[in-house]
């Protein structure tokens, strides 16, 4: 077993913050009350506490998939401090050496294969050789001014957002105990455990719809609580990428965030993968996972012969369609000055929508192969 000292800031930091919440909270409830200012208050310094964590540390910070203005950087690193999840640097290199090393017991710091206790808290509990810093792997982030004076100010941010900012709340409105409780104590202890279910909870429950290298998760119920990160799977495969839910629908205010700040000059270069990237990796795992099942149904070799070739087909025509949908792109893009150029143009968009036409019945066709294997594959949708 490993003997690794306790650290006992963090021990004494995580076990009293949540003991005092759910008691002095519900108490102070059941005698005087709460406010909807406080609420207020509560969910808003969460929202602030976890998008700066999501967007700011997290896909800023450690993966780079956008560029943000320094007003912005400033104001995730004072909400990043907010949250009490150590200074950008500390944070950043734990979440590389995570991509990096992920599920190896050794490295990662906060590997899943050592179970839910371990990598949601219990890391954090220990010293343990796997979450021990060199910072070499951050050397890029020392550029960056705004992380430095976090880093030299931060046990000060700590105390001022976590006990200045609720109780100046709380004074402006006449019950500073009620502010600090709500805004100060229930927020640090639910955002901080928040943020850890992703480390938790995302490795271990939900669907591996693109790629089962690593043991994330795609689940959509703790991107809710989560600004978006529930998306894990997708985020371990293509993680350059500054959102995590992908589909339009899903819910991932920090991708919006991101997006609505990109329309305003805050944020740019917004990276994403293509399309054809994601499905691809899509469905490398769907044919993985169906061969598996004609092994264990005993399908007979012909038909596994036909599931293989229309696995090769849909890459084909999925490569045909990326090719005729950047044509179509460069097409449009073109001035057009004779008649005869409009007709070419008509052309090119002509095929390029008989092939997505081609992509839609190959997928249609595919599904079916699928749910005639039966259940469960990772986002058939
Ligand atoms: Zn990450
Ligand atoms: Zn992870």
């Amino acid at each position: 077993m490993d003997k690794a000292p306790i650290n006992w800031t963090n021990t004494v930091l995580f076990t009293t913050t949540p003991v005092f919440a759910i008691t002095l909270v519900p108490l102070y409830g059941y005698f005087y009350g709460y406010d909807l200012y406080e609420w207020i208050v509560f969910i808003l310094l969460m929202a602030f506490c976890g998008m700066s964590i999501t967007g700011g540390y997290h896909r800023l910070w450690s993966h780079k998939t956008y560029r943000a203005h320094p007003s912005l950087r400033f104001i995730f690193a004072i909400g990043g401090a907010c949250a009490v999840q150590n200074d950008i640097l500390h944070w950043v290199s734990d979440h590389r050496r995570h991509h990096r090393y992920v599920d190896n017991n050794d490295r990662d710091p906060y590997s899943a294969g050592k179970g839910f206790w371990f990598s949601h808290i219990g890391w954090i509990l220990r010293d343990y050789k796997s979450a021990t810093n060199d910072f070499s792997n951050v050397k890029d982030l020392r550029e960056d001014p705004i992380v430095c004076w976090q880093h030299t100010h931060y046990l000060k941010l700590v105390l001022i957002t976590n006990i200045g900012v609720p109780a100046f709340l709380g004074y402006l409105h006449g019950d500073i105990i009620a502010c600090l409780l709500l805004g100060g104590l229930l927020r640090l202890v639910l955002s901080q455990h928040a943020t850890y279910l992703i480390n938790s909870l995302a490795h271990m429950w939900g669907q591996q719809t693109y790629s089962d290298s690593s043991s994330a998760r795609d689940n959509s119920w703790l991107a809710l609580i989560t600004y978006g990160e529930g998306y894990h799977n997708y985020h371990h495969t293509f993680q350059w990428d500054y959102r995590n839910g992908v589909k339009w629908w899903h819910y991932d205010p920090t991708k919006w965030m991101i997006r609505l700040c990109s329309l305003v000059g805050l944020t740019q270069d917004l990276k994403r993968s293509t399309l054809a990237q994601i499905e691809e990796a899509k469905l490398e795992m769907q044919y993985r996972i169906a061969t598996e099942r004609c092994e264990l149904l005993n399908i007979p070799e012909n038909w596994r012969l036909c599931l293989k070739q229309e696995y090769e087909q849909f890459l084909e025509t999925l490569q045909l369609w990326t090719d005729h949908r950047q044509a179509w792109y460069e097409a449009k893009g073109k001035k057009i000055q004779r008649s005869l150029e409009h007709w070419d143009q008509l052309q090119v968009r002509d095929k390029y929508k008989e092939v997505q036409y081609s992509l839609k019945i190959q997928r249609r066709r595919w599904q079916k192969i699928l749910r005639n294997l039966g259940e469960p594959f990772p986002n058939p949708a």
